[in-house]
């Protein structure tokens, strides 16, 4: 039962880059979502977290810390937009270069 329940779980990838080390995956909070990434990624969007607005309270109320996650949100979909868009334009190319229907492969 256990193995099957294994089977069926996403295959561990960060979700910026795909990368599929286990080594370097790590689960992190972001903003009110656990997402997986690479140590890369994450030290990459913690470099834009470091340029959100500074705090205004210490510690910060509850507004605030709203405004930081909403903030750290945008910031990883951002980068998930990007690397989405990345991603499916290879796997067009690919089809693309794969398929009879296009013309370039027609001989
Ligand atoms: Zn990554």
């Amino acid at each position: 039962m256990a193995d099957k329940s294994r089977r069926d779980l996403p295959p561990l990838a960060c979700v910026i880059d795909g990368e599929t080390d286990t080594r370097v995956l790590e689960l992190h909070r972001i903003g009110d979502a656990h997402v997986m990434l690479c140590r890369n990624c994450y030290v990459r969007l913690l470099d834009v977290l470091r340029t959100k607005p500074t705090r205004i309270w210490e510690p910060p109320d509850e507004l605030e810390k709203i405004g930081q996650a909403l903030i750290a949100e945008a910031d990883l979909f951002t980068r998930l937009a990007a690397s989405h868009r990345e991603f499916g334009q290879l796997l067009i190319d690919r089809v693309r270069r794969e398929s009879p229907n296009d013309p370039d492969n027609r001989t």
